[in-house]
């Protein structure tokens, strides 16, 4: 399937997109992670967007379309895509339609995780994440066995940097302003599919409709 997965910080794109995944053998594909992996290896790339990430702001529109126009034409994507953080952007969504034009290629819907702000805001804030393999945890709801370390790989979680209140608001604000106009644009394009849940039950489920009608 070719799936954009929309939503602000927070909403569960990553854990639906993992879950979806396996459906079909689809990949996900995060901006959001290939920009944290740049910054972790001390690339060019990371060293031209930690600050803008660290504040919770987008990086440039360019930058994001160099490295999707890439992506997308790798062999993995063959089998199709879950793109989980982008487009992010009116003109991000307007390059992908030209590029998916040129490559002969169509997407399947839009998926809305239309999540109320004051959950977004308790679960990003008590969100943790492991500083080697990324997985996730969450002070309330799945913490991990010993305080501060990582279950699967025994290394450091902490709070990522974009997780502080003063930077999630920024992101929210963000959202609201950039990315939230997707959602119309995905309207019109007659692609939206728009839940107000992100447990994957009910989710899975109207995707599977969608992809059946
Ligand atoms: P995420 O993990 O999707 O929440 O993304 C984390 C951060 O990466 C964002 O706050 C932005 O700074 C940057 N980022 C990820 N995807 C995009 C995108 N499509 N356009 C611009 N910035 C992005």
């Amino acid at each position: 399937m070719k799936v954009i997965l929309l939503g602000p910080p927070g909403a569960g794109k990553g854990t639906i997109a993992k879950a979806l995944m396996q459906l079909d053998g689809s990949v996900q594909i995060s901006t959001g992670d290939i920009l944290r992996a740049a910054i972790a290896e001390g690339s060019d790339l990371g060293k031209q967007v930690e600050a803008a990430m660290a504040a919770g702001n987008l990086v440039t529109d360019q930058l994001i379309m160099d490295i999707m126009e890439q992506r997308l034409q790798q062999e993995d994507c063959q089998q199709g895509y879950l793109l989980d953080g982008f487009p992010r952007t009116i003109p991000q969504a307007e390059a992908l339609k030209a590029l998916l034009a040129r490559l002969g290629e169509k997407l399947d819907c839009a998926l809305e995780l239309d999540i109320p702000r004051e959950v977004i805001i308790d679960r990003l804030t008590t969100r943790r994440t492991c500083t080697n393999c990324g997985e996730i945890y969450n002070v309330k709801s799945k913490p991990p066995k010993v305080d501060g370390i990582c279950d699967v790989c025994g290394n450091v979680i902490v709070q990522r940097a974009d997780e502080t209140e003063e930077a999630i608001e920024n992101r929210l604000q963000v959202y609201n302003d950039q990315t939230a106009p997707l959602v119309d644009f995905y309207r019109d394009e007659g692609l939206l599919v728009s839940v107000q849940t992100s447990d994957l039950e009910p989710v899975v489920a109207a995707i599977r409709e969608r992809l059946q009608g």
